[in-house]
């Protein structure tokens, strides 16, 4: 089991399973809504992850038609992008206070990353996604059904 929890610990979570995968995001958006270089995302079932505390308090920004963000009412962290249709969820990695296991396997929308990063590992790299790993295709997909 893997445990994460926000900055204030009031809102708390269980990954129940394994992550699947660790990616560098690099697009302006996880820029944003991270603070940061990238954003590290940790990639679980949704039938392995489970709210312990503080569901409560979960708050939603509706980014785009697509795309929701989540973060805490008490502390601001983004929380994981639980969605009704997705049967994975994409976890703030920052949030894992256990060790998720897998270690980070691809910088991924590299061609929107922040001029002032630099990227020095040998990871691979992608422009934007890699194939068959959208999930902003699998809502268009959604969408278009
Ligand atoms: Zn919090
Ligand atoms: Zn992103």
């Amino acid at each position: 089991m893997i445990r994460g929890a926000c900055l204030c610990d009031r809102v708390a979570f269980e990954v129940r399973g394994a992550i699947a995968e660790l990616q560098n995001c690099h697009c302006s958006e996880c820029r944003k809504a991270y603070g940061a270089a990238f954003g590290t995302v940790a990639v679980c079932a949704k039938s392995d992850f489970e709210y312990v505390r503080g569901s409560e308090l979960v708050r939603r920004f509706v980014q785009s038609e697509r795309v929701n963000r989540y973060f805490c009412d008490s502390c601001g962290s983004p929380l994981p992008m639980v969605e009704e249709w997705d049967p994975l969820v994409g976890i703030p990695a920052g949030l894992l206070e256990d060790d998720p296991e897998v270690r980070i396997s691809s910088h991924i929308f590299v061609g929107s990353k922040a001029p002032w990063w630099e990227i020095t590992d040998d990871l691979p790299q992608h422009d934007a996604w890699p194939e068959g790993g959208n999930m902003n295709e699998r809502a268009d997909d959604l969408k278009t059904k």
